[in-house]
């Protein structure tokens, strides 16, 4: 008997997976590996011979092409860790199933609702499966669901050696969640020309588009003096942090933007009379909006700093990560190819960009062009988060598809 793909899902939202951004190891949890070393045997047992998980926690596995004609090579690539956001220690998934309609309790917490206005897409999903937790830990949806549907179709074109494909590489990364899904990635070893990552969230939605992302660092020397006998003198550095952020454009900012608005947010700040340092993150789809909101602060700094005279400060920026669109666009089959695979999946496509980042901005820059498409999951990172079974079956039809239109279009 073959594994459904929901026997895949609930086998892996048990297994505790959260990274952690204070670990300073690569993975950053060594229980990540515990699902790792399962998916190992997993896909040995289905026959990928090469399966096998590093050091740092990285799955790789192979699915041979059974064509002689050459394929472009391509990649499914889904994350294994799950949030720090919230607990994912001892899931216990619930099943509603034939829904019908209506906010979903969930049994662990009479207090917590899957509420219907806070989710329009359960309006969807009718008749359907939903799996949820029991309130009181997260789901792991994200993003156990993608690699149980890569899993799935693995086993689907092995199992049907009459659908004619190329080489399919897998890849399963740890600590996605945290920034650090391809610090170790061995792009060489995996030797794929093209990616999906299986990370999005509604049935349909393909993205091919991420924020580019900056950090910025302000520190202040202010002038510290004794405050006895500091009057005329001391310039506190606390407070010169103070003006800035109270200076700090309102609409410009994470809680008053959407779609495709970007901001300048401030993340931490830390000082002391004679020396504070802030520090934000700047998001924009474009490399010159970037720029622009970081000239904006540079110069309400400068302005700030003019009525302090004896103090100084420095403004560093950091790349974080760069929109992925500007690689994708070199390569429009991997869009196209997908669109076709959703619509061959009984689905609309949706094309979307993330107001985020994923592995697969990363991977772009790095020399594996990435799109992201839906795994299925909603309320990422919640103890509200759901799935369909529908969706996740979806999702399968679409990767064996696309595995076909990359054979056919080749
Ligand atoms: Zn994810």
């Amino acid at each position: 008997m073959t594994d459904t793909v929901t026997d895949r899902f609930l086998r892996y939202v048990v297994i505790d997976t959260q990274s952690d951004p204070k670990s300073s190891t690569q993975p950053s949890t060594e229980k990540q590996k515990n699902l790792g070393r399962i998916l190992v045997e997993e896909l040995l047992t289905i026959g990928l011979s090469d399966a096998h998980i590093d050091e740092h926690g990285y799955v790789y596995a192979t699915i041979p092409s059974n064509v002689d004609k050459p394929v472009p090579v391509i990649c499914f690539c889904s994350h294994m860790d799950t949030a720090p956001d919230f607990t994912g220690t001892n899931v216990k998934p619930q099943t509603v199933r034939n829904y019908s309609g209506g906010d979903i309790q969930l049994s662990g917490n009479p207090q917590r609702l899957i509420r219907v206005g806070d989710n329009p897409a359960l309006l969807d999903q009718i008749g359907n499966d939903i799996i949820t937790t029991d309130g009181t830990t997260l789901l792991g949806a994200d993003d156990k669901a993608g690699i149980a549907e890569i899993m799935t179709a693995a086993q689907f074109l092995l199992d049907n050696p009459d659908i004619r494909h190329g080489t399919i590489k897998l890849l399963f990364t740890p600590d996605e969640e945290i920034g650090r899904g391809v610090d170790k990635v061995d792009l060489q070893k995996l030797g794929a020309q093209f990616g999906y990552t299986v990370d999005g969230e509604t049935a349909g939605h393909i993205e091919d588009e991420t924020f580019s992302a900056d950090g910025v660092e302000i520190t202040i020397q202010g002038v510290a003096i004794h405050p006895g006998f500091a009057k005329g003198k001391m310039e506190n550095a606390i407070k010169i942090a103070g003006a800035i952020a109270n200076r700090l454009p309102k609409d410009i900012a994470p809680e008053t933007t959407s779609d495709r608005e970007g901001f300048v947010h401030p993340i931490a700040v830390t000082g002391s009379m004679e020396k504070a340092v802030l520090k934000f993150i700047v998001r924009d789809f474009h490399d010159d909006g970037l720029a622009d909101k970081e000239a904006m602060l540079e110069t309400l700094v400068r302005d700030v700093m003019a009525g302090f005279p004896g103090s100084t400060y420095t403004f560093e920026v950091e790349e974080q990560y760069r929109n992925m669109k500007a690689v994708l666009d070199l390569h429009p089959e991997i869009v196209d190819n997908a669109v076709e695979a959703i619509r061959r999946a009984g689905l609309t496509p949706v094309r979307g960009s993330i107001r985020g980042g994923t592995d697969g901005s990363r991977l772009s820059f790095l020399g594996l062009p990435c799109a992201n498409i839906f795994a299925g999951g909603h309320a990422f990172h919640s103890p509200t988060e759901w799935i369909s079974r529908q969706d996740m079956e979806k999702a399968v039809t679409a990767l064996v598809e696309l595995a076909k239109i990359w054979e056919e279009r080749a």
